[in-house]
């Protein structure tokens, strides 16, 4: 498969858009962990997909080290929907853009590609459930949906967004977002050729 068909799949899966970048250049930092965990975001530690349950940052470089492609790709969105409920929607396309891609791409020939997404899988699919993973039956729920994040990994994303030239802003949950010009968030396709 021709990799620039897997951009125009990103697109037409809902993405705003979609860029190649060399895997080697994304850049994993230990202390962006921290960031995820409480009260950074009450999901910590509750999903298999998230700290620290997921693989840390040194296991994280090793692993991307593996590839020699990603496809960056974004939803832009109205910053007001990510301070309401409308945010798991949206990154709930996120999560199927990703997985998406994903298995287009292994069935495509790029058979060791692997996806992340944005935010925690749990408030997106299991809601007030507990994770199956780490309470249950030890099988997620949703396999086919759920990744981890980008952010999980110890992944900068702002360094990608700010590297392709998409604007970005930083956002707490104090931030005002009548005061934030635009806002997006992104997930990635890892392969090699
Ligand atoms: S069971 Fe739910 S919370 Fe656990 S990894 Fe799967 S989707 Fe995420």
């Amino acid at each position: 498969m021709n990799r620039e068909l897997l951009r125009e799949e990103a697109l037409r899966y809902g993405a705003t858009a979609a860029v190649f970048i060399k895997a080697p250049s994304i850049s994993v930092e230990d202390e962006l962990v921290e960031m995820c965990r409480a009260p950074g975001c009450t999901g910590y530690g509750k999903s298999a997909n998230c700290p620290p349950h997921v693989m840390g940052p040194r296991e994280a470089k090793s692993f991307i080290a593996g590839f020699e492609e990603a496809l960056f790709f974004k939803l832009d969105v109205e910053p007001v929907l990510l301070f309401s409920d409308e945010r798991f929607r949206i990154f709930e396309l996120i999560f199927r853009i990703a997985a998406g891609l994903e298995i287009k791409a292994r069935s495509s020939g790029f058979k060791k590609a692997r996806a992340l997404a944005a935010g925690s899988c749990k408030p997106v699919f299991c809601n007030d459930e507990p994770c199956d993973v780490l309470s249950g039956s030890g099988e997620c729920r949703h396999p086919s949906l759920a990744r981890p994040s980008m952010e999980a990994l110890g992944i900068n994303v702002f360094k990608l967004a700010h590297g392709v030239g998409w604007p970005i802003h930083r956002m707490t949950k104090v931030s005002n977002p009548g005061e934030i010009s635009s806002a997006m968030v992104a997930g990635i396709l890892l392969f090699s050729i």
